[in-house]
């Protein structure tokens, strides 16, 4: 008897440990399946919202207008010192508005070059055009590759898929950023050759300053203006002529009717002054040339953001941002009329000038406000002070300062005893060649540029508070802003070869 109880205990025993562990299985099972659920439920969630973004209006999800704004030396710092001169000019604390910054898809990015950790904009124009690492000042040129796979523009890869092209920028139109999207060169100071092959792109649009060497370095050259017009391209300065230009026509290029000596447009801080046409009136233009069933790709530059940095005018590249921003809001007046069809970029090429909202005149105090008591840019004030060097051999250093606070300044600014000494040093080493200063102690103090001039830029952008860290470029990070179509393909971290492999990847065109 005892015998088959103890059987039976043991072997219930068996069976409850087999039924718990079948249930344990079944359990496991059924959490695997929750899990799994739950996955591909997360899975469809996600490509709902980043990949498979619904189709437009004519059934196809890429965008059929594709603007890539960039900003030439325009780092976070740079965006960030705008936004807080908008609100402290309004006496406020805190950040006005850049619109561009108000864009859903945000992502920072890397801007090494293949040979070095400080790029210059002819090797990242390069990368973010073509996709791939070149070497520090090339046009586009990739050496190593074999012929028939060398890197192609992303520009001349939407133009080859049926869309029209625009290239627009403010400093002249064989510079570096915007040649890396047309040509080809082992140097971006051979602006010459860069410029002949502006024409033969066939893109329908360019805009903004003129060729630099036209003729040539030595004026013997066959003048591009006129190789341009062989080429069936249509000259004008008159913006109103360009939505009435013949569609026979291979392209348009618009040349700003005010020029600076380096075939560059006039500063936005100088535009009163100086007159020509503002970055969002090309823009707009363009926008209205270029719009047809295909679509368009447009490349627009903020050249001389990068320049005013480069002259550490705190002022002036603020108001170039601005320029840039109201250009970017052109093209985001046609998103507003186009929201299912269209993709807006707005990043850099690089950081120049390491610019920082505080310093060290200043630790916590700040007013970026007064920068908008700067009426002109460093430039235009040393074309004023190189007239007067020109003009008499006896300097006065009253005539000088009282220069500054009628041209420089829109109002006198009260000076300190240090302001004085450092004005008084400047005005000494340009005027008179005298200094106590090194070569680097007078590269540090005011780079290649006019001392007198970048001397009273400097007491204003120490006193509102910003800082630099050099003349040249930096390897900082840079922003990217997007919104529209496929924006969320620009978010997070990158790289700036990754604006070319995202677009040509979710376009589908073949390279
Ligand atoms: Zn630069």
């Amino acid at each position: 008897m005892a015998q088959k109880y103890y059987t039976l205990m043991r072997n219930g025993k068996i069976f409850v440990k087999l039924y718990f562990q079948i249930l344990i299985l079944i359990m496991s099972i059924r959490k695997i399946k929750l899990v799994f659920i739950s996955l591909a439920a997360v899975m469809l969630v996600f490509l709902s919202c980043k990949g498979e973004e619904p189709a437009n209006n004519n059934g196809v999800n890429k965008p059929k207008y594709i603007f890539l704004f960039i900003g030439d030396g325009m780092g976070q710092n740079h965006v960030a010192l705008t936004q807080a001169y908008l609100a402290s000019s309004e006496g406020k604390i805190g950040m006005g508005r850049v619109f561009f910054t108000d864009y859903p898809s945000y992502a920072d990015c890397t801007t090494w070059c293949r040979n070095s950790q400080i790029t210059d904009s002819g090797a990242a124009g390069s990368a973010i055009a073509c996709g791939e690492k070149a070497d520090y000042g090339v046009i586009s040129y990739y050496p190593d590759f074999l012929p028939d796979q060398k890197p192609q523009s992303i520009a001349k890869i939407a133009h080859s898929n049926g869309m029209k092209a625009g290239i627009i920028s403010t400093v002249s139109i064989n510079h570096a950023t915007p040649a890396a999207f047309y040509a080809v060169n082992e140097s971006r100071g051979n602006y010459y050759e860069i410029g002949a092959q502006m024409p033969e792109s066939g893109f329908e649009f360019y805009g903004g300053g003129g060729f630099k060497n036209s003729t040539g370095k030595n004026n013997d050259k066959e003048d591009l203006y006129q190789r341009a017009t062989n080429f069936g391209y249509v000259i004008t300065s008159d913006l109103n002529t360009i939505s009435t230009t013949d569609t026979s026509a291979t392209g348009v290029y618009f040349v700003n009717p005010v020029l600076r000596s380096e075939s560059e447009m006039p500063y936005s801080i100088d535009r009163e002054e100086l007159g020509g046409y503002a970055l969002k009136d090309i823009v707009r233009e363009a926008i209205r040339f270029l719009d047809n069933e295909n679509g368009f790709f447009m490349m627009v530059e903020g050249g001389k953001i990068d320049w005013a940095s480069h002259e550490n005018d705190a002022a002036t590249m603020v108001h170039e941002l601005i320029d840039f921003d109201n250009a970017v809001l052109e093209a985001y007046s046609f998103y507003m009329l186009h929201p299912d069809e269209t993709l807006i970029i707005v990043t850099a090429d690089h950081e120049t000038g390491g610019f920082s909202l505080g310093n060290t005149s200043n630790d916590y105090d700040s007013n970026f406000g007064i920068l908008g008591l700067q009426k002109c840019s460093v430039s235009y004030f040393a074309g004023l002070l190189s007239e007067y060097k020109q003009s008499t051999t006896v300097y006065e250093l009253s005539y000088v300062t009282d220069l500054a606070m009628t041209d420089f300044f829109n109002q006198p600014l009260n000076l300190t005893a240090e302001d004085s000494v450092r004005i008084t040093e400047a005005f000494d080493y340009y005027f008179n060649g005298v200094t106590h200063m090194t070569d680097s102690e007078l590269y540090s103090a005011y780079g290649s540029s006019n001392p007198v001039a970048v001397t009273f830029s400097k007491i204003l952008s120490d006193r509102a508070g910003v800082g630099f860290t050099t003349w040249a470029h930096t390897a900082a990070k840079v922003p990217v802003y997007s919104t529209g179509l496929k924006s969320l393909y620009f978010t997070g971290a990158m790289d700036n070869t990754g604006f070319h492999k995202r677009l040509v990847d979710f376009m589908g065109w073949k390279e």
